[in-house]
């Protein structure tokens, strides 16, 4: 039996492996899962689907939806409920929509085994041998994007690093420039780039030693992962400098959660250390920002939170509105953190 192309699968390879960015490799897998299983002789696919967890980890939703419109994605309960046993069992399930099609639920797992996403393809037959392919496809997409994200991230802290920052923030002006342009409802939704940077941090070092150093920034690094939004794009952008990116509704929203963040930091009780507190500057996100913009600005409003007693926010725009702050102050005369 030979129902699947071979020269199909490895353009699907070639195509899937030329992507450089995690999400833009899910949309590329997705729809090489969707074409292989129509290029199959017996086979018509309905849909491929993939869901990821929420924050809660108890709910999972589509994020990359190839056949059916985001409208028609009513799921049933039994449905539901399996994707949720998938997810937290790991293992392969089907499931029967009816005599003539049913659904395969494939799990996605990290570097340490992790479940982290279900891919769930709606066909009309599954033969063994479209099954086989489809398991060594997802096999190597595994391999390809722990890769990917090995590059990307900070190797103490799990966190985005500051290669990969230039490449986020543009994709994000881009974004922002494209729901402008169209008038866009999310066109409401504002953004903000935030600094973070422990208070008195050498003093860690210089009292403890930098093992207890680095302890230190990954359990702040795990409380920022905790504190924020799976959405939300956290990186260590040097030493003990995080910086993140964050998406909301309104200007009250990011002062509440970068405030709400700040408080968890001095309620910590950093284990040898005790207690550290952090400040925070951060801006608006405007959709024609440079990234270079972004960053003095918001490291402006750190400075002045350094300078003011450490512990705090500062929203450069309101620094600038108040009068704290000139607008033509001469940034590159101010070193970076
Ligand atoms: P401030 O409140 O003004 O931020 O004071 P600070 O002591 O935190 O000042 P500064 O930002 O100048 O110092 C940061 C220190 O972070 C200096 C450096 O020794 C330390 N550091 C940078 N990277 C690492 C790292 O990867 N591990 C450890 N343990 N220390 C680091
Ligand atoms: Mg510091
Ligand atoms: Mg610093």
């Amino acid at each position: 039996m030979n129902t699947v192309d071979t020269p199909s699968v490895l353009n699907k390879l070639i195509t899937l492996t030329s992507e450089r960015d995690v999400l833009a490799l899910e949309q590329s897998l997705a729809e090489a899962l969707f074409e292989l299983v129509n290029a199959s002789a017996d086979s018509h696919a309905k849909y491929v689907i993939i869901f990821h967890p929420d924050d809660t980890r108890k709910q999972l939703s589509p994020s990359i939806i190839i056949g059916k419109s985001a409208e028609q994605c009513n799921f049933s309960l039994p449905f539901k409920q399996l994707l949720i046993d998938c997810f937290k069992s790991g293992r392969y399930s089907t499931y029967e929509q009816d005599s003539e099609s049913h659904v395969s639920l494939y799990p996605i797992k990290n570097a340490k085994e992790h479940t982290i996403a279900i891919i769930a393809i709606e066909a009309m037959v599954c033969e063994s041998q479209l099954h086989e392919v489809i398991t060594s496809l997802l096999k190597i997409y595994q391999n390809f994007s722990r890769l990917i994200n090995d590059n990307e991230r900070d190797t103490l802290t799990g966190l985005l690093n500051r290669k990969t920052f230039d490449y986020k923030i543009n994709k994000i002006l881009l974004q922002i420039q494209e729901l402008a342009r169209l008038n866009n409802e999310k066109a409401n939704q504002v953004y903000f780039l935030a600094i973070f940077d422990i208070d008195h941090f050498k003093r860690v070092n210089d009292e403890f030693g930098h093992l207890i150093g680095d302890e230190v920034l990954l359990l702040f690094s795990q409380l920022m992962t905790q504190t924020f939004r799976n959405t939300d794009l956290i990186f260590r952008f040097g030493g003990e400098e995080f910086v993140g990116i964050f998406e909301c509704s309104s200007y009250e929203d990011i002062s509440h959660i970068l405030n709400r963040f700040r408080e968890k930091v001095g309620q910590f009780n950093f284990p040898q250390v005790g207690k550290m507190t952090v400040s925070i500057g951060y801006t608006e996100i405007y959709a024609y920002d440079l990234s270079s913009l972004l960053i003095d600005h918001a490291d402006l409003a750190l400075y002045f939170a350094k300078n003011n007693g450490r512990n705090k926010i500062c929203f450069y725009e309101q620094l600038i509105a108040d009068g704290s702050l000139q607008e033509n102050t001469k940034e590159t005369d101010i070193e970076l953190f």
